[in-house]
């Protein structure tokens, strides 16, 4: 299995079975319900981690909440430790309807303080981090691979946004500490002072909290690419540790389609999206995408998603394909192994759609989390049913007629085939 990592801007090996693979991922900021783009990074890690597992690897995939941050003071002011609790529990509510499973652990800033002091006390002593005025800052001039990940040079580096500070020694430091100011409603003592964790630094502790001081692959947006996983890799290899090997950034979801914000408003919520289409249209949309490229959002692309689930689902009624050879198993496994090529899977399977390879379309459609309903006439259709059998075997093709005719109020089509009947629900 290999994937493309940002960091070596090539495609990396994975270790053989069973790993074990550790992946981090950063999740949101909760201060609102989630955008239907910020689900992608979520999909993104939980198909990875029901894929690898399927490979024979053992997996701990984390997944991080940041529940304090600037956002969250400016959504609430005054209130927002409320604010957060209660967004925090929105995210895992609506991420919760795409029935994926959820991260091994889905910690929280708040929760991870102690191990985020440690962290900027182990940096202040290598000479990396200086406290000034109550803050704490990232010395970027201490550390020469500053730059690597997002290709920039280390000297042509600009400010961040929301780092300008008088405080610092260089415009390119950021913030590690943030000292209490007025109107900020949670506050933490320590050896600086009373205040907060900056946000970048909350992801390089609760990483190796989990997974330890090595492990491979990180995940995230690509609009965190810089300065936040900049900044992540400048604090854990500034402390000494190796950090993740594998950096994968998903593609941007784009809005381009005027009747989406026409039905939806310009928030597209997570939630919304779910409800207006379904979980497996939702699903089946961020599989037409390769997870490295954009994918467009509109009532467009989720109506062609729609059809495309549909036609599965038509199949599994159906089952009138005509079973012929179709791509193997190892074929549909080559394309995922492959840095993750949904889009190409999602080929294969219509393949296996058209050639009615049934069996091979569910496995492939469960590990993407896309479950065919089985529904099996109820009994009292199946008697009416074999009655019409029987009426329209002794030539009583009015009763035969009525038949079909509760048969259908019921929900159920009866197709007679060679020695018998079938049952499809309409
Ligand atoms: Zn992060």
């Amino acid at each position: 299995m290999r994937l493309y990592s940002t960091l070596q801007r090539e495609k990396v090996d994975l270790p053989e079975p069973p790993g074990p693979i550790g992946i981090y991922t950063c999740g949101p900021t909760v201060y609102q319900r989630i955008h239907i783009g910020n689900a992608r990074p979520f999909v993104l890690s939980m198909w990875l981690k029901r894929w690898l597992e399927h490979r024979g690897y053992e997996v701990k995939l984390v997944e991080n909440i940041t529940d304090i941050n600037d956002k969250i003071y400016a959504a609430a002011p005054g209130h927002s430790a409320e604010l957060a609790a209660d967004a925090a529990r929105w995210y895992v509510e609506d991420t919760d309807l795409l029935g994926l499973g959820r991260p091994d652990f889905e910690p929280k800033a708040t929760e991870s303080i102690e191990p985020i002091e440690t962290l900027i006390g182990e940096l202040i002593s290598r000479g990396l981090a200086y406290p000034a005025g109550g803050d704490v800052y990232f010395r970027v001039a201490g550390f020469p691979e500053y730059g690597t990940l997002s290709g920039q040079r280390p000297d042509r580096v600009q400010e961040q946004e929301g780092e300008a500070s008088p405080l610092k020694d260089d415009p390119r430091d950021f913030a590690l500490w943030k000292a209490h100011k007025e109107g900020e409603d949670t506050v933490w003592e320590s050896p600086w002072g009373p205040g907060r964790p900056g946000w970048h630094i909350e992801c390089s502790a609760m990483a190796e909290q989990f997974l330890g001081p090595k492990f491979d692959i990180h995940l995230g947006g690509l609009d965190l690419v810089f300065p936040h996983h900049e900044n992540e890799l400048a604090q854990s290899r500034g402390a000494g540790r190796e950090f993740a090997h594998i950096w994968m950034h998903n593609g941007m979801l784009e809005l381009t389609g005027e009747k989406m914000s026409k039905s939806l408003g310009n928030i597209a919520t997570l939630r919304d999206v779910v409800e207006e289409w379904g979980r497996e249209t939702v699903l089946l949309y961020f599989l037409t995408g390769h997870w490295r490229k954009p994918i467009d959002f509109s009532d467009e692309t989720m109506a062609q998603a729609a059809a495309q689930w549909t036609s599965f689902l038509n199949a599994f009624l159906m089952r009138d394909a005509p079973g012929a050879a179709g791509p193997s198993w190892e074929d549909f496994a080559a394309v995922l192994d492959d840095d993750f090529d949904t889009p190409a899977a999602l080929a294969v399977m219509h393949e296996w759609r058209r050639a009615g390879q049934y069996s091979l379309l569910e496995e492939a459609l469960k590990i993407f989390g896309l479950i065919v309903p089985q529904r099996d006439p109820p009994e009292t259709v199946l008697r009416k049913a074999t009655e019409r059998q029987r009426a329209r075997e002794a030539g009583r093709f009015d009763l035969a007629d009525d038949l079909r005719a509760e048969i259908e109020q019921a929900g159920w089509e009866v197709r007679d085939v060679e020695g018998g009947f079938r049952l499809v629900p309409r």
